[in-house]
């Protein structure tokens, strides 16, 4: 296989590819919203990409859907250039998706965002298509599991930066994994700015609570986060230790469809 992108093949390469066992077909779904000065709006669907190709590749016998973008991103909608959808919306785009993959032959989809704003959506549209399609359709929580900060953790300690100023939009961890990539020049370290380094959660739920969750009252930059010290290198080792706790994960939430577990 040259490559397990399924918008790179054709559909002989596709049929041939199911033929011979390329049952499983990984989506992810991102979205198209401002990540700071720095990082272009693009970032957590090029994000999405990467996680699904490597998924892919440690599954095995997996190919990539294009992945689904725009994402739900209301809270990015004060700064230009974001597309927001609704949870309806990324829910019938799931559906499609789901659908047309089922009716081709695929047997096993993992349906993950690579957008924070997307899992609550994907996590109910799953269980609904799961149900409804003859193949299994599965929705690990991969962002927000805590494995994950588990594996970068001792990296960012590493570095000298907090989980804070590692930040969960734009901040070290993500700048420093985008640098990392094949989308690596489109990054703009001259004009990474730090953000809130807070306790972010808290300041997301405050914000919730009083009915007006905007990123530009809590960052004006949009950064949650420090990708001031980020670096390529501290990509490539965050790359490397939760390459393997992805595949962890994913595999634990593949079953078969009378729940047994099939790792
Ligand atoms: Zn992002």
């Amino acid at each position: 296989m040259e490559t397990v992108l399924l918008e790179e093949m054709t559909w002989p390469q596709i049929r041939k590819a199911i033929d011979v066992g390329y049952r499983t077909v990984i989506v992810a779904a991102g979205s198209i919203e401002q990540h700071g000065k720095h990082l272009p709006i693009g970032m957590d669907t090029m994000g999405g990409y990467s996680m699904a190709v490597g998924i892919a590749e440690g599954l095995g016998h997996a190919l990539v859907a294009p992945v689904i973008r725009p994402g739900c991103s209301d809270h990015h909608m004060a700064f230009p250039a974001t597309i927001t959808i609704s949870e309806d919306l990324l829910k019938e785009l799931c559906r499609a998706y789901c659908r047309c993959l089922s009716q081709h032959g695929f047997e096993r989809i993992v349906l993950f965002a690579s957008h924070g704003g997307n899992i609550q959506a994907l996590k109910e549209v799953a269980l609904e298509l799961d149900a409804e399609l003859p193949c299994m359709v599965v929705s690990p929580n991969i962002l927000q599991d805590p494995r994950v900060e588990e594996a970068t953790d001792p990296i960012l300690d590493r570095y000298g930066v907090t989980r804070e100023e590692g930040g969960i939009h734009s901040g070290f961890v993500e700048t420093s994994l985008l640098l990392a990539s094949s989308y690596g020049h489109l990054v703009d370290m001259q004009a990474a700015e730090r953000g809130f380094v807070g306790d972010v959660w808290a300041r997301i739920d405050e914000a919730k609570k009083a009915g007006r969750f905007s990123m530009a009252d809590i960052s004006p930059v949009g950064v949650l986060g420090d990708p001031t010290k980020a670096s390529a290198e501290a990509g490539r080792e965050m790359l490397a230790a939760t390459g393997p706790v992805y595949i962890k994960i994913v595999k634990e939430s593949l079953r078969t469809k009378d729940g047994e577990a099939q790792v």
